[in-house]
């Protein structure tokens, strides 16, 4: 397997994971994270290495090193393994996904921000969801036809018990606290303001082209998804929230040994399910929009990323990220995007606009 993103919170667990079956790893990339790069390399032996930026390159223990987002095209063509895990946050991660594609190998991923920009042209990829609630999905819809809509289900993050006007002073320390999963810390701000789920609802329609999607919000994260069928029955996924889980399904060919202990459903107690506040979760108002024109996926996933940016750097208020994500989307107005490069184009506009806005903290 190659792993990108093997520093991170996914790549980590994947990991872990790859020692557990003993999966050779033929290539690691990561951002800044050396130290744990150098650590990786010490015990998976990879054959490839890539880091972000060449003024790294003297501290990799690694005679094989590549550079930057052509270094890591370079290590998919040269790399005979056949399946990537993509576990890159953030735009940043679309244009390995688009080259593994290219070359025909298998997807595990991770980086859902692929599908919000550019669903439209991975059609036909051979891609298998990392993400938890599409992994349920996944494993709910094979072989079963007839299905009437999904449900993608949420926590809530780091303030589902706060009200909604106490979200003008949280800080991005607050934010970070996620309840139920250990994550990276974009997703995570994104959790806390529902962009998470909102470029979920996104992602499950570019997986099983079925647009009749929605989510709730159930907290402690032991349901995943829920599937209903014409017939009027629903099937549900659950299991604890631990990401190893997905992983596994994703990167394994055999799904029979034990990954996580089962959940013990008479010592639970009972589980809660809630709608999802627009009041509060604001950006969760975009999803008919969204579902209406997969085109705005790369003018809200670019504004957003800037404004969560921003926001752990507190050079803007939580309330700012959501604010930010819809100016911009008034001023862009609806996206018609016929060419792969116009989505590369427009992620770089919108950043540009997005950099400029000034917040008074
Ligand atoms: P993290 O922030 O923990 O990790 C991100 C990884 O990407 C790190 O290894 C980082 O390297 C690397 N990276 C960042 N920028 C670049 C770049 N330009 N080139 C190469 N590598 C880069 O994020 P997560 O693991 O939490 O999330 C990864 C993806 O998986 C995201 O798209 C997220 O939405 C998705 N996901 C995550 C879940 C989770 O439980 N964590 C659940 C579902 C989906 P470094 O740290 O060395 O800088
Ligand atoms: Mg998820």
């Amino acid at each position: 397997m190659i792993v990108f993103g093997s520093t991170g919170s996914i790549g980590v667990n994947a990991l872990k994971l790859a020692i557990l079956k003993n999966l050779h790893i033929s290539a690691l990339a990561c951002g800044g994270n050396i130290k744990l790069l150098n650590k990786q390399i010490e015990r998976f032996k990879p054959e490839f290495v890539c880091i972000k930026e060449a003024k790294d390159r003297h501290l990799v223990k690694h005679k094989n090193v590549f550079v930057g987002q052509e270094g890591l095209e370079r290590i998919l063509e040269l790399s005979s393994d056949t399946l990537l895990l993509n576990a890159i946050v953030g735009f940043a991660g679309l244009k390995s996904t688009l080259k593994a594609h290219k070359l025909n190998k298998k997807i595990a991923l991770a980086n859902k921000e692929s599908l919000v920009v550019a669903g439209e042209f991975l059609k036909g990829a051979n891609l298998i969801p990392v993400d938890s609630e599409h992994s349920a999905l996944n494993a709910l819809l094979k072989e079963r036809q007839n299905v009437k809509k999904l449900y993608v289900c949420a926590s809530g993050g780091a303030f589902f018990k706060l009200k909604t006007k106490d979200l003008k002073s949280v800080k991005p320390s607050d934010a970070l606290k996620h309840p139920n999963w250990s994550m990276g810390s974009k997703i995570t701000i994104d959790s806390a303001t529902m962009a998470n789920k909102l470029f979920e609802i996104i992602e499950a329609y570019h997986l099983f082209n079925i647009k009749e999607i929605d989510a709730f919000i159930e907290p402690k994260s032991l349901l995943h998804a829920l599937c209903e069928f014409q017939n009027g029955a629903t099937s549900a996924y659950f299991s604890k929230p631990d990401m190893k889980l997905a992983i596994a399904e994703a990167i394994f060919d055999t799904h029979e040994f034990e990954i996580l202990p089962p959940l013990d459903f008479v010592k639970l107690s009972h589980l809660k399910f809630h709608k999802i506040s627009l009041k509060k979760y604001s950006l969760f108002t975009l999803k008919n929009a969204l579902l209406n024109n997969p085109n705005l996926g790369v003018i809200i996933n670019a504004a957003n990323e800037v404004m969560v940016e921003k926001f752990l750097k507190q050079k803007c208020e939580f309330l700012d990220i959501s604010k930010g994500v819809f100016k911009t989307l008034d001023h862009f107005g609806e996206p018609k995007i016929r060419e792969l490069e116009e989505v590369f184009e427009y992620d770089r506009k919108v950043r540009e606009y997005c950099e400029n806005f000034s917040f008074i903290v």
